[in-house]
């Protein structure tokens, strides 16, 4: 077949994100046995470097799942809601919901808090919902990627505790982009995975798994066996996958998590998320008709979320924005596809996405904005 098809596009959606150059070089890496002391050198300081982008010590133990983020959610189901027991899976959009049908596919009681699109979770409302209902167990979402919602995780999880239930969080599109101090979060279980902002190929879920958690799934019965994070834990104590891990994102994985730890450092990866927000903020304060969606204070550092102006139909986007973005090198993102489609029956404004995850800089974020910026002004 003829590579040449595949398109080189730099991606500014919300993940898969960019991957650099070197990091797709390290895919060239030898093969390694992974019950070899090969897989040492790769895991040893994978496991390390996650601790110090994560804000932890050894109070968490991070496990690598193969699958991809879902099937780490999957594993703090499994493994931590008891057959038993309650959960109350609070949403502030598809990612929340998804957290949700993780949960009802695993035959768990669970219950879907949701809140509007748009909005983080309100304090008020779920305390009022875990007075009814005193769920055993709490999951929400740290970064809701269909609307670009950061909750408080420390807030939710402190009032989660309050009411004596176990929070598990989905922390899939910001871990990597910003200090979770997961050390003090309150989170039993924190799970994300690779593709989004740690700017390699999808294929591990990971999970931080604390000795709470651990000792609760110890006790907790027909957890499958990948998603049991009790057999987990035995192998990732020794640097080891359960089962034979992706060798080629292994070597990714160690050569990235290397360069953002030693070469970048993770404040000023994280201080770079931060200054790519105001970025967006800035350029839509200065356009005609477009509104950044989230609240202030709940906007995430990742990707950013901004309402069109009046008129602008999905057709618009998906059609004309995206594809002629596309010939200019960028896969761009017209907005989440079911919000986008409720919104236009509603007559409301169209909202898009743009993702400055990972490894995307603030200059290549400048040209993107540029080149958005010129589709958008035809409309
Ligand atoms: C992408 C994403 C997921 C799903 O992750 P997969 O790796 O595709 O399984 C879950 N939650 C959030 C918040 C996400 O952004």
């Amino acid at each position: 077949m003829s590579l040449s098809k595949f398109a080189q596009l730099k991606l500014f959606i919300t993940g898969p994100t960019y991957i650099r150059d070197d990091v797709k070089a390290a895919a060239m890496l030898p093969e390694f046995g992974h019950r070899d002391s090969e897989n040492e050198l790769r895991f040893g300081p994978i496991r390390q470097h996650l601790r110090t982008l994560a804000g932890c010590g050894d109070d968490y133990e991070p496990i690598l799942v193969l699958g991809s983020g879902s099937s780490a959610m999957e594993a703090s189901i499994r493994s931590l809601v008891a057959d038993d027991e309650t959960l109350l899976n609070v949403s502030v959009g598809a990612f929340g919901d998804h957290y949700q049908t993780i949960a009802v596919a695993n035959g768990k009681q669970s219950t879907n808090l949701k809140f509007e699109y748009g909005q983080p979770i309100n304090l008020n409302v779920l305390e009022q919902k875990l007075k009814d209902l005193r769920p055993d167990v709490v999951s929400f979402t740290h970064n809701e990627t269909s609307t670009g919602v950061t909750n408080d995780m420390k807030a939710v999880c402190a009032l989660i505790r309050q009411y004596d239930a176990m929070p598990l969080v989905d922390g899939v599109s910001i871990f990597g982009g910003a200090d979770l101090d997961l050390s003090n979060s309150g989170a039993a279980m924190y799970v994300t995975a690779t593709q989004k902002s740690l700017a390699l190929p999808a294929g591990f879920g990971i999970g931080f798994v604390s000795r709470e958690a651990e000792e609760k799934a110890a006790r907790v019965t027909n957890k499958g066996h990948a998603h049991d994070i009790t057999r987990q834990l035995v192998c990732a104590r020794k640097n080891q996958t359960l089962t034979t891990p992706n060798g080629t994102l292994a070597n990714q994985m160690a050569v990235q998590l290397d360069r953002i730890v030693n070469e970048e450092g993770v404040e000023n990866r994280f201080a770079r998320h931060i200054q790519m927000r105001g970025m967006v903020e800035e350029w839509v304060a200065g356009l005609d008709g477009f509104d950044m969606f989230v609240p202030e204070g709940y906007r995430s550092v990742t990707m950013s979320t901004v309402i069109c102006p009046e008129g602008v139909t999905q057709a618009q986007l998906k059609g004309g924005v995206k594809e002629a973005l596309r010939e200019e090198g960028y896969l761009m993102d017209p907005g989440y596809g079911k919000l986008n489609v409720q919104l236009e029956k509603e007559g409301k404004r169209q909202i898009i996405r743009i993702g400055h995850m990972g490894d995307i800089t603030p200059d290549m974020l400048t040209e993107y904005l540029a080149a958005l910026e010129v589709e958008l002004k035809k409309l």
